[in-house]
């Protein structure tokens, strides 16, 4: 049987955690009466449907009649589980979770929550792999050298984890193996090809980890820098995986969250190099879609907390198009471009 969080433990959570000031940080609520309002963050409304009492912890919107504990919004706005939603929680209001053998928590559930903790741990440790290669080896150094000529910093390079995926095809697999990894984990990571799975999926790229939200690596961004150009996509990303969907992930919106909250506006740009450099001046509310167009639910991140969406992308075909795109997606949900 999968170990699970105690109930006692999810009560503590519960009553230490102040729902108001939870849920406030995602929606700017005002008080009336008993309960706090404002405009509902799972449907699309210009007056405050939407209300948070403090007497029943409880969240409920009259307009679409989305309702929970503080645990389910969490679950909503941070796409987790219900488990992981209690950690995050926990976390928060410093409470120690304590963890039993018993069935309060569906185990399949569980064992999702489990797998996808694996494979961010699995990155986390490549991540930090490729960046001492770009940083403290000699095969890294012409991807190095490469980033200070764009006039990347130190500081940027460490608070962004960039790395440098080596050539040997085969060196990645070899790694890992040796740290005990099964073949079978391995072959659905992601990281290598699909057809043959000895053969890493990124080689002799600059290599920039994606995060989610709370800035653990859950996927992997690679720039081609040398050899034959008309062989080799420019970028090559990572696809869907079980910790990561690129469609509702926003590429730096770990490092950007607060200040999108703080200024009310967000930069949607058109990759990682662009959204880096806008953070190495100071302009923190910089993000990027990753290798697709701006999505739906890419915006339904940041429209909780902002007035105005600025885009910066390519003034090229493409980039055009994606203006264009990224115009219409936010004029239908009522944003301000
Ligand atoms: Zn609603």
């Amino acid at each position: 049987m999968a170990s699970s969080i105690t109930q006692e433990s999810i009560d503590e959570v519960s009553q230490k955690t102040d729902i108001v000031r939870v849920i406030g940080e995602y929606v700017p609520l005002t008080q009336r009466g008993n309960d706090w309002w404002g405009c509902c963050p799972f449907h699309h409304e210009k007056t405050a449907s939407f209300s948070v009492s403090v007497e029943k912890r409880f969240y409920y919107c009259f307009g679409c009649h989305a309702g929970g504990t503080v645990f389910n919004f969490i679950m909503e706005m941070e796409k987790l589980s219900f488990p992981e939603s209690v950690e995050f929680l926990a976390k928060r209001a410093g409470v120690q979770l304590r963890y039993s053998d018993g069935g309060y928590v569906p185990e399949k559930d569980d064992q999702g929550a489990k797998l996808k903790a694996e494979y961010k741990d699995l990155y986390g440790r490549v991540a930090t792999m490729f960046h001492y290669m770009l940083t403290e080896t000699e095969a890294g150094r012409f991807a190095l050298d490469y980033i200070t000529k764009r006039g990347i910093s130190t500081e940027t390079l460490e608070k962004f984890k960039l790395g440098y995926s080596p050539a040997d095809r085969t060196w990645l697999r070899g790694f890992l193996e040796k740290k005990n990894y099964s073949a079978e984990f391995l072959d659905n990571s992601g990281l290598f090809s699909r057809k043959y799975p000895a053969t890493a999926f990124f080689s002799d790229r600059l290599m920039f980890p994606i995060f989610d939200r709370k800035g653990d690596v859950v996927a992997m961004g690679g720039r081609f820098l040398r050899g034959n150009a008309d062989k080799s996509p420019k970028y090559l990303n990572s696809g869907d995986l079980i910790q990561y969907k690129k469609g509702s992930t926003l590429y730096a919106f770990n490092f950007a969250k607060q200040a999108i909250r703080e200024q009310k506006k967000v930069i949607f740009c058109e990759g990682y190099m662009d959204c880096i450099a806008y953070h190495q001046c100071g302009i923190c509310y910089a993000v990027a879609p990753l290798g697709t167009a701006l999505t739906d639910e890419q915006i339904r991140l940041v429209k909780p907390f902002v007035d105005t969406v600025l885009l910066s992308f390519d003034s090229d075909g493409a980039g055009q198009t994606a203006t264009k795109r990224a115009i219409l997606l936010c004029r239908r949900q009522d944003i301000t471009v």
